[in-house]
C-alpha cells in the first residue's frame, strides 16, 4: 500500500523530470517553434546561400548578407546586417577567417555563439591548403574544389536536419539530389581541365583565390597578391609576375569579378614594356557569384563559367614578341 502511494506521488515528479530534460535538449538542438514558422537562416557568402536554397527549399527563410561582386575579405557588416544576424535561428558562414570583419565583430558579441556554423568546420584538415601567410594558417577558398563544397553541403544538410528535425527527411532528400549534381559538376571540371595542355595549365589572377582549383584539377596558380585582398600590390610584385609570364610564355591572365582589375592591368603593361603581349581573359568569379537569376548567380553556374572561360582562353597561342 505504502509503495503504491509513493509510486503515485513519484510518477508525476519523474514525468516532470523527463519532460524537463527532453525540453532542454529540444531547445538546444531543435529551435524550430512549429510547422507555422520556418527556420530563420542567415548566410554570409552567396555560394552558401545557394546551397541553402537547394537543400532548404521552401521550408526555410534564407537571407544572404554578402551580395554579387562583393569581396568577403573586406566586407564590414552594416547595422542592418547585425540585426539580421542576431535574429537568426542559425547562421552559416565559410570560416577559416574569410569573413573576418563579420566573425571578428558581430559573432564575438552574440549571446548565442553556437548558432553560427562554419561550413568548413567538419572538413578534414589534411584536405585544406596550408597557407602560413594567411591568418589561421589555411586558405579559405574551399568552394573552388567541388568535392570539398560537397562536404560543406553535407554540413548544411546535417545542421538543418538537427535544428529543424520536423523537416529532416525533406532536407536529406534535397541534399541527395544536389550532391549528385555537384558530383557530376566535379567530373565536368576534371574533364575540361584535362583537355588543356599541361604546360598551359597556369592560372594568373589578381589574388590567390584559386589554389583549391589548382590542387584539385591540376593547375599552377599565381596570384598578384596573396590570399587576402587586403594585401597591397607592390611594384616588385608586378615586375616579378610580368617576368614569370614572359619566362613561361603564359598567353592569358584572368581578372576577378570581386577584385579591381588595376593590378592585372599593370602586369599587362609591364609585360608589354618588355616586348611581349599577354591577354586579359574573361572575368572569373572568385569570392562572389554573378547576378541573381542568371546561370552565374548559382554555385554550379559560376563554376561552369570559370572552367569554360579558363579552358577556352588557355587553348590560345602563347605570348609573342611584337
Ligand atoms: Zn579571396
Amino acid at each position: 500500500m505504502l509503495t503504491k502511494v509513493i509510486a503515485k506521488q513519484l510518477c508525476p515528479f519523474l514525468l516532470f523530470l523527463l519532460l524537463f530534460f527532453c525540453g532542454c535538449n529540444n531547445e538546444k538542438d531543435d529551435v524550430k517553434p512549429g510547422p507555422d514558422r520556418k527556420l530563420n537562416v542567415v548566410s554570409t557568402i552567396g555560394m552558401i546561400t545557394d546551397v541553402l536554397h537547394n537543400v532548404g527549399g521552401d521550408r526555410i527563410d534564407v537571407t544572404g548578407i554578402i551580395g554579387e561582386g562583393i569581396d568577403p575579405h573586406l566586407y564590414k557588416p552594416t547595422a542592418r546586417d547585425t540585426k539580421i544576424l542576431k535574429a537568426a535561428d542559425v547562421i552559416f558562414y565559410n570560416g577559416l577567417h574569410l569573413e573576418v570583419r563579420i566573425t571578428g565583430t558581430v559573432f564575438d558579441k552574440m549571446k548565442d555563439k553556437a548558432k553560427a556554423i562554419a561550413v568548413t568546420d567538419g572538413m578534414d584538415r589534411k584536405r585544406l591548403r596550408e597557407t602560413p601567410e594567411f591568418i589561421g594558417g589555411y586558405d579559405p577558398h574551399v568552394w573552388h574544389d567541388v568535392s570539398l563544397w560537397m562536404v560543406a553541403t553535407e554540413k548544411i544538410r546535417d545542421t538543418l536536419s538537427l535544428k529543424d528535425s520536423h523537416n529532416a527527411e525533406y532536407y536529406r532528400s534535397n541534399a541527395k539530389n544536389y550532391l549528385a549534381e555537384l558530383k557530376s559538376l566535379h567530373h565536368e571540371v576534371q574533364t575540361l581541365s584535362a583537355q588543356i595542355p599541361i604546360k598551359r595549365r597556369v592560372l594568373v589572377t589578381t589574388h590567390d583565390a584559386f589554389g583549391y582549383l589548382g590542387k584539385a584539377y591540376g593547375f599552377e596558380v599565381r596570384g598578384l597578391i596573396g590570399i587576402n585582398t587586403e594585401d597591397e600590390v607592390s611594384i616588385a610584385d608586378v615586375r616579378e609576375l610580368a617576368q614569370y609570364i614572359i619566362d613561361n610564355g603564359i598567353p592569358t591572365m584572368f581578372v576577378e569579378t570581386s577584385s579591381p582589375p588595376r593590378g592585372i592591368m599593370s602586369v599587362q603593361a609591364a609585360v608589354k614594356a618588355n616586348g611581349y603581349n599577354v591577354k586579359i581573359g574573361g572575368g572569373l568569379f572568385s569570392d562572389a557569384m554573378g547576378t541573381p537569376g542568371t546561370p552565374e548567380g548559382t554555385y554550379i553556374g559560376m563554376m561552369r563559367h570559370n572552367i569554360n572561360t579558363i579552358a577556352s582562353m588557355l587553348q590560345t597561342e602563347l605570348a609573342y614578341k611584337e
